[in-house]
């Protein structure tokens, strides 16, 4: 990009902030940001020469402590007492399945072949685990939603039993945008959630039916997901309750059905009903895991810029650091240098870092930069912050995600991921408005988005949150413009060692308008008196 470009770009970001109340940025000219230092750390940390940023890893350090020196230049104070780093331990479960998966039920036995017909895993920390003779009950979606008086565990003790589950939820297909969000995906329909249902109704086992269209992906996906180690936090051996966890067939759910005497569209449609009772099947599966375990640590970079004001009051920014690493089988390149997943948002947020830090006044809450690992693991450097917080939650205004920033250049609408949330909505609106932008809705609600970056495990937690990006209209190049550039970049780049910056590919000027924006909202957080609120709607409120 041109440097007059840039400059045009300075202006029209100058200009459209004239107007804006005193709490916009305009009077303050370091409240910029600038392409040369997001263009810097998006070279680095996207290199080569740091593997593909895998936790645990030299590339890790590598990056962990380039995140620590440039927090450290700008003068930004460590996040975790007198250190940058929160520690955080991971768990690699490796399981061996047994054979074959029994279930017995009142006509026949059936004799199931692992990945063909099922797949099965544990996140205990358990050397042997197995379901013996667990009673099987077909518990609908598995949801249980008490603000709606939904329960599809009423009346049930899952010890000794195992639950069978459909995937998503009973608003899929629905065509009612009141029920359960219609084909907008909520939380009560990931496989995440499900399982810490099962948690917590202290199941023995749970067992999901797939089914690929309302899952979104082929049996192929379940099956390779869920075989070889598993990453997760290491929670202790006790630490979740529904020990076995897995995953069958549709063709198998239908023999399994029948040779219970039960008709499994007839139970499906059962299922979508509220009231819905769950069904004990008269069967008992039995299959078992043996383990082994690697417990490594990895970590967060945290840095603070204490508030003038009111110093217990926090918006926290995060993007995660890291990516694949290298595949050592892979001929030629073989790092996944992560670029735009996740090296654009790192590089976005430090670059906000470093322009709050030269602030000519202090904001008034403070400020928090986090940068988490192992978010392709399962967001667990977020789950592990989350769940350890630093910062109380309750005192935390709101949580600002940014990952995988737009590269194809200035855009006229910005994409709130997971709209309809909460009144951040509404205050993303107000600052995109002020760039001349548009608001709209993520085009495929459907898929879940929302439940699959970092900001998530704020919103689980109650914390109001934003995850958006111009993603759709191109600032003079339209419509079709962009989504020819997503479709190559999705094609050719995405999880590849390709996905590389490449200053021919990419145009920056979308990063800055991204950055900018989310730099304009973090300083409006940080000196305002708001508190964002959760919408009635939301799967989701202040706990
Ligand atoms: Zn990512």
């Amino acid at each position: 990009m041109s440097k007059l470009l840039s400059f045009l770009i300075l202006i029209t970001l100058f200009s459209a902030c004239k107007n804006a109340d005193k709490t916009d940025v305009s009077s303050d000219t370091s409240l910029l940001i600038e392409e040369a230092v997001i263009e810097k750390h998006l070279a680095i940390l996207s290199s080569d020469e740091f593997e593909g940023r895998k936790p645990v890893s030299k590339g890790e350090e590598l990056t962990v402590n380039y995140l620590k020196e440039q927090l450290e230049k700008s003068g930004i104070a460590p996040g975790n007492g007198n250190s940058y780093f929160q520690d955080v331990p991971l768990l690699e479960i490796d399981g061996t399945m047994s054979e074959s998966m029994i279930i017995q039920t009142p006509k026949k036995k059936m004799n199931l072949k692992q990945r063909k017909d099922f797949v099965i895993h544990t996140q205990r920390k358990q050397k042997e685990i197995a379901l013996e003779d667990s009673e099987l009950v077909f518990c609908g979606y598995g949801i249980v939603d008490e603000a709606n008086g939904w329960n599809d565990y009423a009346g049930l003790d899952m010890k000794g039993k195992t639950a069978v589950v459909l995937v998503n939820d009973p608003g899929y297909g629905s065509e009612n945008p009141d029920f359960f969000k219609g084909n907008t995906m909520t939380y009560f329909g990931r496989w995440t959630y499900k399982y810490e249902e099962a948690d917590r109704q202290g199941a023995d086992g749970l067992i999901l039916i797939h089914e690929t269209s309302s899952a979104g992906y082929p049996w192929y996906v379940v099956e390779s997901s869920w075989t070889g180690g598993q990453q997760g936090l290491d929670q202790g051996p006790k630490a979740k309750d529904c020990g076995i966890k897995g995953w069958i067939t549709l063709n198998v759910a239908k023999e399994l059905f029948e040779a219970s005497g039960l008709d499994l569209a007839k139970q499906i449609r059962a299922a979508r009903v509220k009231g819905f009772a769950p069904v004990p099947m008269q069967s008992t599966v039995s299959a078992s895991l043996t383990n082994t375990f690697k417990a490594e640590n990895s970590k967060n970079v945290i840095g603070l810029i204490k508030g003038s004001e009111k110093p217990d009051e926090y918006v926290v920014y995060t993007a995660h650091w890291d990516h694949l690493g290298k595949a050592e089988d892979l001929k030629g390149d073989n790092i996944y240098n992560g670029a735009l997943d996740n090296a654009s948002g790192t590089a976005t947020v430090l670059a906000i870092a470093d322009a709050f830090a030269k602030a000519k006044e202090k904001p008034k809450r403070s400020t928090v930069f986090l940068f988490v690992t192992a978010e392709e693991q399962g967001l667990l450097g977020s789950e592990y912050y989350s769940d350890n917080p630093i910062y109380p939650l309750a005192k935390t205004v709101c949580n600002l995600n940014m990952d995988g920033v737009n590269p194809a250049g200035k855009m006229k609408d910005l994409t709130i991921i997971g709209k309809g949330h909460s009144t951040m909505d509404e205050i993303a609106e107000e600052e995109a408005k002020k760039q001349g932008r548009y608001v709209m809705n993520e085009s495929e609600p459907e898929k879940g988005f929302f439940f699959r970056s970092d900001q998530f495990n704020f919103a689980k937690k109650g914390v109001p949150v934003l995850y958006a990006e111009g993603n759709y209209e191109h600032w003079d190049k339209g419509v079709d413009y962009v989504t020819k550039f997503k479709e190559t970049y999705t094609a050719e780049r995405y999880h590849q060692p390709s996905d590389e910056y490449d200053p021919e590919v990419w145009n920056m000027n979308g990063m800055i308008q991204d950055g900018q924006l989310f730099l304009n909202i973090g300083w409006r957080m940080t000196n305002s008196n708001e508190w964002p609120e959760w919408y009635p709607s939301s799967e989701f409120k202040r706990e």
